[in-house]
């Protein structure tokens, strides 16, 4: 037996260079997600939202090499008082050359769509939330077994989707990343930035979200790109979708080259979006896998 396990060794070795390795764990990330379902809806100022904070922070201690919090108030349209929490993760804090990924960790108060089955219930978020936190907590896993060259911050932002995305009526969404905007940690910015929005659809297809290709065209190529080399070129699609506003919107305005990768074709007609049904069952640990093999191939291959 050991020597034909000797014998099968040496041959995979003749065959040239090794297959890359696949330091993103997709089942680590699935269960990222479970555990966020766990704490219930991670709606701001709900025991959920404290718990999954509480969680992110520690979590995030053990992995990076400084976490910087950012907590404040913010009033809603209706006068409400709504506890806020940023949670950045930040790998190689001092070194120029930084990239940036980010997502919401938020959960939306009510599921409002205008297919949702019940609207009086809040959104699960195993998707919209739970997917983007998962890749992010996936690379810090990964980050810490092998540290990055170039800087690496991890943003976890709040209150993306508390409210109306309405124009006129839309001051209770992207609430985290309008305030990360305004108040950039010191240090050097960063070369670009990747937003992941609802990326564990279990029949995961991303397009080219309209604002991305708009703010930072060279960075969707770059991505589109390294995500086709690496085996998911059916995934990054070579399609376009309409300017959808996320939290990259607010970090382009300041100036930082930011990007969506989001599916906002989530189930029969979208009807799992923004609906009590968006629950594990949708994601699965291949997209997340393969979101999380492209998230560190950018990582590794982004120069010091
Ligand atoms: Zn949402």
């Amino acid at each position: 037996m050991r020597t034909l396990l000797a014998t099968i060794v040496l041959l995979a070795n003749c065959e040239g260079a090794p297959p890359p390795p696949r330091e993103f764990d997709g089942a680590q990330a699935l269960r990222y997600i479970e555990t966020q379902l766990a704490f219930g809806p991670r709606i701001p100022g709900s025991p959920g939202h404290v718990r999954m904070a509480g969680w992110l922070d520690s979590l995030l201690r053990t992995r990076a090499d400084t976490v910087v919090v950012q907590r404040w108030t913010h009033v809603t349209r209706a006068g409400d008082s709504l506890p806020m929490v940023n949670i950045l993760a930040r790998f190689k804090p001092t070194a120029t050359s930084r990239v940036l990924f980010l997502a919401h960790w938020d959960t939306r108060p009510r599921a409002d769509a205008p297919g949702s089955r019940d609207t009086t219930l809040p959104v699960p978020g195993a998707n919209d939330g739970g997917s983007g936190v998962a890749i992010l907590l996936g690379m810090a896993d990964a980050l810490k077994k092998l540290p990055p060259q170039t800087g690496v911050d991890l943003l976890f932002v709040d209150g993306e989707d508390y409210g109306s995305f309405d124009a006129g009526q839309d001051q209770d969404v992207l609430i985290g990343s309008r305030y990360y905007a305004a108040n950039l940690p010191p240090g050097e910015r960063p070369r670009y930035a990747v937003l992941f929005d609802m990326v564990g659809d279990r029949d995961l297809r991303i397009p080219r979200e309209g604002n991305s290709v708009t703010g930072a065209p060279d960075v969707v190529e770059m991505v589109w790109a390294r995500a086709k080399q690496i085996g998911h070129g059916d995934i990054f699609v070579a399609a376009d979708f309409g300017p959808t506003m996320d939290d990259h919107v607010p970090l382009q305005q300041v100036g930082i080259r930011a990007i969506d990768l989001i599916d906002l074709d989530f189930g029969p007609e979208n009807s799992w979006h923004h609906s009590p049904d968006d629950t594990i069952d949708k994601v699965s640990q291949a997209s997340l896998q393969a979101v999380g093999d492209v998230a560190m191939a950018l990582v590794r291959t982004t120069k010091a």
